[in-house]
């Protein structure tokens, strides 16, 4: 089975196709993400109006490009994936109405695949984990720990009651002037970090619903931000932090980040195995899923309660069109397909019923 799969809803272009074999493994032919960094960096995050004409601008030669990298052509496809939701509605609407017209002229099924449960699926393409499992999904725009027992088939059990983790990257490295996106920044400047000179709060620790709180965690980074410069200032030092303040906040920062999902994972874990038996994994997605501190601290954590950590390469967790190339496959092999008069969705949220069924207004 082949699927192309088109990803188009935040800053990322992105198209790739998967070949998913009798035994239902995936083997990605092609996988090119064209990112839109250097035309949102000025504005320091995602402009949806700039978004959207760029994705216009490069998605039909992105396309192309991984037809052209997994040497086929599009009848030689099973069907047609396109993120249909949640995003930046103007971009969702290229990717989405693009493959609707490569279904339509290639006689092919399309599939609008929910962003979210594409993260949540990557790692049954790159580590074939069995349901159920517990998911980490920590993105720009979403923070959450659900119980994956199918396809469409989720259950949160805690999420972000403020800010999204990712979120919480890019707005510490925004105030401690880093370039966007804040995420792959922050961790390489807390490479030459101490994590420990800044005793930053841990948010939520103990609490027993597995809920994440990053907005508190931010302003304790600014706060102490401002009182080291303040501190310069009255030493009569150079303006400005120093690359050593800067690279001990990331530090500090990362590891109070690293401390509480550690935490609220436990957490999860425990409520998991008495709601849904014993879980195959504890799997991370979504982009904060590319940051290795967090991968360290989760496998200890996942080492003390004897489960196993997948957590897919960093290029599959950050937004990309493998994932929805795969998650169209799941789909597909269930005869999930989607009509060509499907509206994208801004909002989508991954439960139960809102993942399986795949008509939506906006
Ligand atoms: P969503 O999936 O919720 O719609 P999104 O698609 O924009 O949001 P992703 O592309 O999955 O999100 O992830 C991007 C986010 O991941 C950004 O906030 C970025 O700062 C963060 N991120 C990327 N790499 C790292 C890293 N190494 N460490 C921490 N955060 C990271
Ligand atoms: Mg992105
Ligand atoms: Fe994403």
């Amino acid at each position: 089975m082949l699927v192309l799969g088109i990803e188009t809803t935040c800053d990322e272009t992105a198209a790739a196709v998967v070949r998913v074999d009798a035994a239902g493994k995936g083997e990605i032919l092609s996988n090119v993400v064209r990112s839109q960094i250097a035309e949102h960096a000025p504005y320091g995050g995602v402009v949806p109006e700039i978004a959207a004409r760029a994705h216009v601008d490069i998605v039909d030669l992105v396309i192309e490009q991984a037809l052209r990298q997994a040497d086929i052509g599009v009848n030689d496809l099973d069907a047609v994936a396109a993120a249909g939701g949640p995003g930046l509605v103007g971009g969702v609407l290229i990717g989405l109405t693009t493959a609707k017209a490569i279904a339509l002229i290639a006689g092919k099924p399309l599939i609008a695949v929910n962003h979210l449960e594409a993260h949540a699926l990557t790692a049954r393409l790159t580590d074939q984990v069995a349901f159920p499992y517990l998911l980490f999904l920590a993105s720009g725009g979403h923070t959450q720990l659900l119980a994956v027992t199918g396809v469409g088939s989720y259950t949160k059990l805690g999420t972000t009651i403020d800010d999204a983790i990712g979120e919480a990257f890019d707005k510490v490295a925004k105030l401690l002037d880093l370039p966007y996106p804040g995420g792959p920044e922050v961790e390489q400047r807390a490479k030459d970090g101490d994590a420990k000179r800044f005793a930053f709060p841990r948010p939520l620790a103990g609490r027993p619903d597995p809920d994440f709180s990053l907005s508190g965690l931010k302003t304790a980074v600014r706060q102490e931000a401002e009182r080291v410069l303040a501190e310069r200032v009255l030493a009569g030092r150079e303006a400005g932090l120093s690359d050593k303040d800067v690279a001990d906040l990331c530090a500090s920062f990362q590891m109070a980040v690293a401390d509480m999902v550690a935490d609220r994972c436990r957490v999860a874990i425990k409520l998991f195995r008495i709601r849904f038996g014993e879980p195959s994994a504890l799997v991370v997605a979504g982009g904060v899923g590319a940051n290795q501190t967090l991968k360290r601290v989760l496998q200890a954590t996942a080492d003390a309660t004897g489960l196993r950590l997948v957590v897919p390469p960093p290029k599959l967790c950050t937004d990309n069109g493998a994932m929805i190339a795969w998650a169209g496959a799941e789909r597909l092999a269930l005869g999930l397909t989607d009509p060509l008069d499907i509206a994208p969705r801004a909002r989508w949220p991954l439960d139960a019923e809102a993942a399986t069924v795949g008509s939506g207004r906006l």
